[in-house]
């Protein structure tokens, strides 16, 4: 990245933005890569960045039909945590929470990871015993995570209504205090700059249109802007749109593609100064350093590709939040929008080769899939750079679903799905 002195911005800003220095380059794609990666999201680009930084594999391009990070990553509501149920999660996403930690410095980009905890309300007695159950597990496994009772909620949050009228009354949480939120964009941008650095091709504006496969080993794929493209080994990180590229590999994905939601309010001064979220009420809240309230709850039930969603879904969440933040009632939503989630039976991510030889995918992360970026990035660099899954990976594998060693991580995953 370039850096200007106070005087070199006034010029720019006066000059019209012009002759900057591109934070990274607009390739015209080469007839032939070691690894394609398919889909420009902030996995797409973490796996990149990984395969060139810790496999020495840079002979990659990253085809994506949008602009870099403009899917799910630049849509989410950017909550980083670690605290899931199962150990094959919990490793999965703890190795997860240890990068982000050091995330900025390993990219030299600040990415805003800000440890401001998770707090995960509990209101009624079922509540609790999942909550502890979780904490529990997760002490097993050497994550942080505590048990809060309604004195200690109501410190941390003294504007949460915590009253027996409430029709779900809070009565506990649990909390993660190493958890919290980073800005979305600047992971994909700091990982796009650094995979670039490295000599991996971004290409945007460019649309994977179909697989090229030979004798059941994929060898290329075919784009809409440069023709056919050839590779050794093909990684597909689309999220929404994983079932689309599997049908064109010739096989099902057990996977739905569904519209999530997210909103922010007009900025606000100052008031919550970590995430809160309840299952059960079925809303979550965070504050931007802008000062917006970051909003989200649950999908909408529908299949669909279209990025935006339902107002039902708009009013249900509104309802919840203003239930939990009875203060938040007269504050105004600025902007609302959706992405495309790609939610699995066991709400658990596939990380897996596939029946087609040199193919993998990566995908099925639903609701949840931020938080793990860099590790989902490590984790399938190596498995693309090898042909062998890493083993945080291998629980994850497509296999799970014929031999049924199902990680059902629904009571973790946050928000319904
Ligand atoms: C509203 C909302 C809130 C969320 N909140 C959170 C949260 O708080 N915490 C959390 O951990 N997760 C959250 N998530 C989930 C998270 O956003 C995703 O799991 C994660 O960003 C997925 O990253 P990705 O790189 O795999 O996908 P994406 O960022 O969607 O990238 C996939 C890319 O593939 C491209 N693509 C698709 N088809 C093709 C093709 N044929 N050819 C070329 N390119 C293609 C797309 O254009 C897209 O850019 C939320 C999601 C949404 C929608």
């Amino acid at each position: 990245m370039q850096h200007f002195s106070g005087f070199g911005l006034l010029k720019h800003s006066l000059t019209h933005h012009e002759n900057w220095q591109r934070t990274w380059r607009n390739p015209t794609p080469k007839k032939k890569y070691d690894v394609i990666i398919i889909g420009g999201g902030g996995h797409g680009l973490a796996t990149a960045y990984y395969l060139a930084k810790e496999h020495a594999v840079t002979n990659v391009a990253v085809i994506e039909k949008g602009y870099l990070g403009g899917g799910n990553t630049a849509r989410n509501t950017t909550i980083v945590r670690s605290g899931y149920l199962w150990d094959e999660s919990s490793h999965l996403y703890e190795h997860s929470l240890k990068m982000w930690e050091g995330l900025s410095k390993e990219l030299n980009y600040n990415v805003m990871f800000s440890q401001r905890g998770v707090i995960n309300l509990a209101h009624t007695l079922g509540d609790m015993r999942d909550l502890k159950r979780r904490v529990s597990s997760n002490h097993l496994n050497g994550i942080d995570a505590e048990m809060l009772d309604l004195q200690q909620v109501k410190e941390i949050l003294p504007h949460l209504n915590c009253s027996d009228a409430a029709r779900y009354p809070v009565i506990g949480a649990a909390w993660q205090g190493r958890a919290g939120v980073a800005r979305h964009d600047a992971v994909a941008w700091g990982y796009a700059r650094g995979a670039d650095a490295l000599g991996v091709d971004l290409i945007q504006e460019t649309e994977v249109t179909d697989l090229i496969i030979e004798d059941g080993t994929i060898v290329g794929v075919k784009t809409n802007r440069y023709g056919d493209i050839q590779a050794g080994r093909v990684g597909s990180v689309v999220a929404g749109n994983s079932s689309v590229i599997a049908s064109m590999a010739g096989f099902e994905l057990p996977l739905e593609s569904h519209p999530l939601q997210a909103l922010v309010s007009e900025p606000i001064k100052p008031i919550l100064d970590t995430v809160v979220m309840s299952n059960h009420v079925h809303g979550y809240v965070s504050q931007s350093d802008k000062g917006d309230l970051v909003i989200g709850a649950g999908i909408d039930g529908y299949n669909g590709y279209g990025q935006r969603g339902s107002y039902p879904t708009i009013e249900h969440t509104i309802q919840a939040i203003i239930e939990m933040f009875p203060i938040f009632s007269r504050v105004r939503m600025n902007r609302q929008w959706g992405g495309i989630v790609d939610t699995c039976p066991d709400a658990c991510p596939i990380i897996s080769d596939t029946p087609v030889k040199n193919l993998f995918f990566n995908c099925g992360w639903g609701t949840g899939g931020f938080k793990a970026t860099p590790a989902s990035g490590y984790v399938f660099a190596a498995s693309l750079a090898t042909g062998e899954m890493h083993e945080l990976a291998k629980p994850f594998s497509l296999s799970r679903f014929h031999n049924g060693a199902l990680i059902d991580e629904h009571g973790a995953a946050g928000v319904a799905h």
